[in-house]
């Protein structure tokens, strides 16, 4: 007997839940990727996620090999190649760590339930939150939808247990079934848009644990200030490795209360970040309670707000899209996504209130380029920012709060340092100048755009168009 390790979103050998418990059966592991995007739908995967899959998935078998086990790649849909697999290899037990995506959670109920009913014992773990999402309740039992009441509520039930080591050597089956090399996917681009990614990315478990270790040491004092600057390297970077697995929030949040404990790092930045992986807690609680969310409001009555049609308007989705928009902050949040895959989360913040705002285009727009052009797209945490955003969401702003971008530019980038780096047609730009070249006049650089809305007129329509909203509910 056999039992198969079914790799999905936990690529790490490190706090690995359903890892451990293979290995407590005291059988060979045989460890398994498959391939189901269509699975998925209607978020399969974008073309950002899939770059950084192809090297993670190449990180997790090279650091199996090492401990004597393989990788074993395969295509198609899962429960058809568990069973393909139960097949080849006689394996009597299946498995793996909990995912949250709606469509997934379907797939997965009926994948157990059928490899039960085979008499295959099949197991499922939480290797990706610190609570189930079920776990945490308002006092009548209901979710919540207010992330403060959540937060308390969570922060006393943090994880304790102990943090389970990558395993030295991982039993390997006498012979292994075949299976593709991960080229074989296809998962990265045919134009290499992405080579400017990895630069700054190192995919994989050791990347993930040697990310969080230089944030303990150089990021975490100072977080709560220096968050909110994008020129600075205050921020973990973390999210892409947390999406992937490749570290889970157990292993942040230890790390974080030895800091703590040790007296490195002030209670105030430890709070604030821990916080901020609470927001993620929040976003999947949400998720699973409501399911529908990543394509509808959570805010029913904003079913009726009289957003702009896309098909009018394309060439400003796709200025925006392309960091074209003749507003330097929105502009240089554009241009970060597309060189390095990511964005700071201020700026996601402008961009995405520019857009829904500013431009009145529905969320969904943005949502779905964010969803394709990010390494750490997260079906929880993107529906999450863009509801919030866009004023529909849980805990959300009221909608009348509207950023104006050049203030925020001004507040958060007050030098220009971060419009420089991504705007370079700015560079000589004075401090004063660079947050609104338009103010220039004639004197504004040729080459960059002037701004695709007038500022103050299409705030003044976004309040119209949500009083119309009002009204009609
Ligand atoms: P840090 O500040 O170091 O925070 C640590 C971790 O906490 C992050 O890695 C992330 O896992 C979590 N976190 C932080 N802020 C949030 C938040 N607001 N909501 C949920 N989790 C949070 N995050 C994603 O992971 N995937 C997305 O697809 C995504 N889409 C977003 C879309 C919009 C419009 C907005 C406003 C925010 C979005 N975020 C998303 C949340 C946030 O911007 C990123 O998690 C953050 O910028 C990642 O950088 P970091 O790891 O350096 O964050």
């Amino acid at each position: 007997s056999a039992c198969l390790l079914w790799f999905r979103r936990d690529l790490r050998l490190s706090d690995n839940p359903a890892l451990t418990a293979a290995l407590a059966r005291g059988t060979p592991v045989i460890p398994v990727y498959i391939h189901d995007p269509e699975a998925e739908r209607p978020w399969t995967p974008g073309a950002a996620s899939r770059s950084w899959l192809h090297h993670s998935l190449t990180a997790l078998a090279a650091d199996l090999a090492v401990r004597g086990s393989c990788l074993i790649v395969r295509r198609g849909p899962a429960l058809d190649t568990l069973q393909a697999l139960i097949g080849e290899t006689g394996a009597n037990a299946v498995l793996w760590n909990r995912l949250y995506e709606p469509a997934l959670v379907a797939r997965d109920t009926r994948i157990k339930a059928a490899l039960k009913r085979d008499g295959i014992e099949a197991g499922s773990h939480n290797a990706a939150l610190w609570c189930e999402p079920w776990q945490i309740a308002t006092g009548s039992g209901a979710p919540f939808k207010v992330f403060t009441p959540f937060w308390r509520a969570l922060a006393t039930r943090l994880p304790d247990a102990p943090i389970q080591p990558a395993p030295e050597r991982i039993p390997a089956p006498r012979e292994w079934p075949a299976g593709l090399s991960i080229d074989e996917l296809a998962l990265r681009p045919q134009l290499a848009w992405d080579q400017g990614f990895y630069a700054i990315w190192q995919p994989g478990e050791a990347g993930a644990l040697a990310r969080l270790a230089s944030f303990i040491d150089d990021g975490l004092h100072g977080y709560r200030d220096a968050r909110d600057r994008p020129a600075e390297g205050g921020v973990s970077r973390l999210s892409p490795h947390l999406h992937f697995g490749e570290i889970g929030p157990r292993q942040v949040l230890r790390a974080v209360q030895r800091a703590r404990a040790g007296g490195e790092v002030p209670e105030r930045d430890a709070e604030h970040f821990l916080r901020e992986l609470g927001w993620r807690e929040f976003a999947h609680h949400l998720l699973h309670h409501f399911p529908e969310t990543p394509d509808a409001p959570l805010n029913p009555g904003f079913a009726a707000m009289p957003w702009r049609a896309v098909r009018d308007h394309e060439a400003e989705l796709r200025a925006w899209q392309r960091g074209r928009t003749g507003i330097p902050i929105v502009d240089a949040g554009m241009r970060e996504l597309w060189a390095t895959g990511w964005m700071h989360n201020r700026v996601r913040m402008i961009v995405a209130s520019l857009l829904t705002k500013n431009l009145l285009i529905p969320w969904q727009h943005g949502a779905r380029w964010f969803w394709d052009a990010l390494v750490d797209a997260d079906l929880a945490n993107n529906t999450l920012g863009w509801q919030w955003v866009a004023g529909c969401g849980a805990d959300a702003a009221p909608y009348f709060r509207i950023f104006n971008p050049v203030l925020q530019s001004r507040k958060f980038d007050a030098t220009g340092r971060y419009i420089r780096r991504w705007v370079p047609e700015l560079a000589d730009l004075s401090d004063a100048a660079i947050h609104a070249p338009w103010t220039l006049g004639a004197d504004a650089p040729r080459g960059y755009p002037p701004p695709i809305v007038d500022l103050g007129a299409s705030r003044q329509r976004a309040l119209d168009a949500y009083a119309r909203m009002r009204a009609a509910g």
